[in-house]
């Protein structure tokens, strides 16, 4: 079913940052898929990020790719005038309609190795960011406009060496309690995807490439094995469905049973 027929006849408008690779990437073409157009981020990997921006116009929607670090929140204010720009020169639109904070990396280490450094790092890039960068964009999100956060398994239980990781994604989850409810006066919905553990380029792609760590969250799993990428991307393109508009200020985990 496309998002992009009912009343409104114009299409709606995803913004998924990190939409270079991974889950952020498998996230863009599933949207694309049910009808929604896509501007993605990327950090490093433009030609990545432009590959995906071709793919998603050969499944017939638009699509924009713009740089964005969403470690650094001095750079927010001009990302959001880029993105204010590429919206009237490419949709004639002044809004977007869904927000997707998935942008991410993977750290390892022990807490009692943890710099302050590592620490620091993943608070900007995972708790600071969506913070501010969502707080940025608030004028650019249509009412009625969705947000979806990525939070991760790891808030559930808990794996030696994922804590200050693990610590901001459950900071995550917090914020987007508050954000529902500050933001539901606009008719704005705000929900965490929480995957397990997924095989992509995230920490270095060692739940894909290391065959132990593979088996091991295999046999953790209900459901067997370890979670694809496309075992996320679908979901939140799901969530984002007008059926899906009064599940609100709920952490989904999509984890194929993990720990239970
Ligand atoms: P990934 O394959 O490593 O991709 C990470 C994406 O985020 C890339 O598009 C990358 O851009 C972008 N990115 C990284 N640092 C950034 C920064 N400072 N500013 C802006 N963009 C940045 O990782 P993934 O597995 O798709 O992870 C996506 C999200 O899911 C993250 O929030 C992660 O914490 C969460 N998650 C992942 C797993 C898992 O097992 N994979 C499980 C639970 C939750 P470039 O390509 O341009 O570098």
């Amino acid at each position: 079913m496309s998002m992009s027929s009912s009343s409104n006849t114009s299409p709606k408008i995803a913004l998924v940052t990190g939409g270079s690779r991974g889950l952020g990437r498998n996230t863009a073409l599933a949207l694309a898929r049910r009808g929604v157009d896509v501007i993605l981020t990327y950090r490093s990997q433009r030609a990545e990020a432009e590959q995906v921006v071709a793919e998603i116009r050969t499944l017939g929607r638009r699509a924009k790719a713009l740089p964005l670090d969403v470690g650094h929140s001095s750079g927010f204010p001009a990302f959001a005038a880029a993105l204010r720009a590429q919206l009237a020169e490419t949709w004639q639109r002044e809004r977007f309609d869904f927000l997707i904070n998935n942008a991410g990396i993977g750290a390892h280490a022990l807490l009692a190795e943890t710099s302050e450094a590592q620490f620091d790092e993943l608070m900007r890039i995972h708790l600071k960011g969506p913070f501010f960068l969502t707080q940025a964009l608030l004028p650019l999100l249509a009412d009625g406009g969705r947000i979806v956060n990525l939070s991760s398994g790891l808030t559930r239980f808990a794996l030696p060496g994922y804590g200050a990781y693990a610590a901001m994604k459950g900071g995550v989850e917090v914020l987007t309690r508050y954000l529902a409810k500050e933001l539901g006066g606009r008719g704005i919905a705000v929900n965490t995807v929480a995957p397990g553990a997924i095989e992509t380029d995230f920490g270095g792609g060692t739940v894909r490439d290391n065959a132990q760590v593979n088996a091991f969250i295999a046999g953790q799993t209900a459901l067997g094995r370890v979670g694809l990428p496309d075992d996320i991307g679908p979901v939140i393109a799901a969530l984002l469905a007008e059926d899906n508009r009064w599940i609100n200020a709920q952490r989904i985990e999509a984890s194929g049973g993990m720990f239970l």
